[in-house]
């Protein structure tokens, strides 16, 4: 359903593209993951399917419809333009949880869709407390962000994308603004959706994580892909590329 083709990115002024052509697919209700050292462009990419950042070659295609095509020169930063209905299709939530500190955990989930997709609200109330019941906050749908940990407002960060019905969720370390005994609870979450069929494209740094939730995945650095697997066991037990085992042998 995603399909990534001769990506190229470049931010202004740098010395080196950040991706140099990459290629890839997330075919419908399997889960990628992306893993990589820091600064190899895991969030570019992400942000780039997101449609945050332009791109400068190759194109981003939703169920064969090219979303986003590259424009050689064109660096300026901003959304790409894509029409509120696709935007809607991919959903993404980033390390650092970012829900308005203003209002309540119920109406931080419900706010896009009652004013931007403009469905009805009693609809989006209920949806929005099924969702709070599937990740066990239903008891704190009235509270502020400032009131939860941080284990929580992730869920509820997870909640505010679900609620859009995204045929894709792309999730950017979700878990590494938590402390340690908060992981497990968003792990889980994500671990359900997958379950449940939900098609994701998942930057992580918990390989244990990565092991039990792809079904497909993929190194990158230095502005391309290392190594490609569609057998995650195989690829963190014995990754074929010497890149990949050094890489591996630091989570050791
Ligand atoms: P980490 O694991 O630390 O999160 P990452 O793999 O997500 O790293 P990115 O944040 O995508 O890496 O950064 C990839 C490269 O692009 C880095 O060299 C970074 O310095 C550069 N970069 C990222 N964002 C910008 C930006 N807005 N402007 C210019 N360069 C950027
Ligand atoms: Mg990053």
């Amino acid at each position: 359903m995603l399909t990534v083709d001769n990506l190229l990115k470049h931010y202004a002024g740098a010395e080196r593209n950040v991706f140099d052509g990459i290629s890839f697919d997330v075919p419908k209700g399997k889960v990628l993951v992306i893993i990589g050292p820091s600064g190899s462009g895991k969030s570019t990419l992400l942000r780039c399917v997101a449609g945050l950042e332009p791109i400068q070659g190759g194109t981003i295609a939703l169920n064969g419809q090219v979303i986003d095509r590259g424009e050689p020169g064109n660096e300026k930063s901003g959304r790409a333009k894509r029409s509120s209905q696709l935007r809607t299709k991919i959903g993404m939530v980033f390390q650092s949880y970012d829900l308005f500190p203003n209002r309540t955990v119920l109406g931080n989930i419900t706010m896009a869709p009652v004013m931007v997709q403009k469905r009805p609200k009693p609809d989006v109330e209920r949806e929005a407390m099924e969702l709070l019941k599937r990740v066990g906050l239903a008891d704190r749908a009235q509270a502020k962000p400032h009131e939860l940990s941080g284990g929580q407002r992730q869920r509820v960060a997870i909640c505010r994308a679900l609620i859009e019905h995204p045929e894709l969720m792309l999730m950017d370390e979700v878990t590494a603004a938590l402390d340690p005994e908060m992981v497990h609870e968003v792990l889980d979450v994500v671990l359900e959706l997958a379950d449940a069929g939900q098609t994701m494209l998942i930057v992580t740094h918990e390989m244990q994580f990565a092991r039990a939730i792809a079904d497909k995945v993929i190194m990158i650095d230095s502005g391309g892909i290392v190594e490609t697997s569609d057998d995650p066991e195989a690829f963190f037990a014995h990754p074929t590329t010497q890149r990949a085992q050094e890489f591996l042998r630091t989570f050791e």
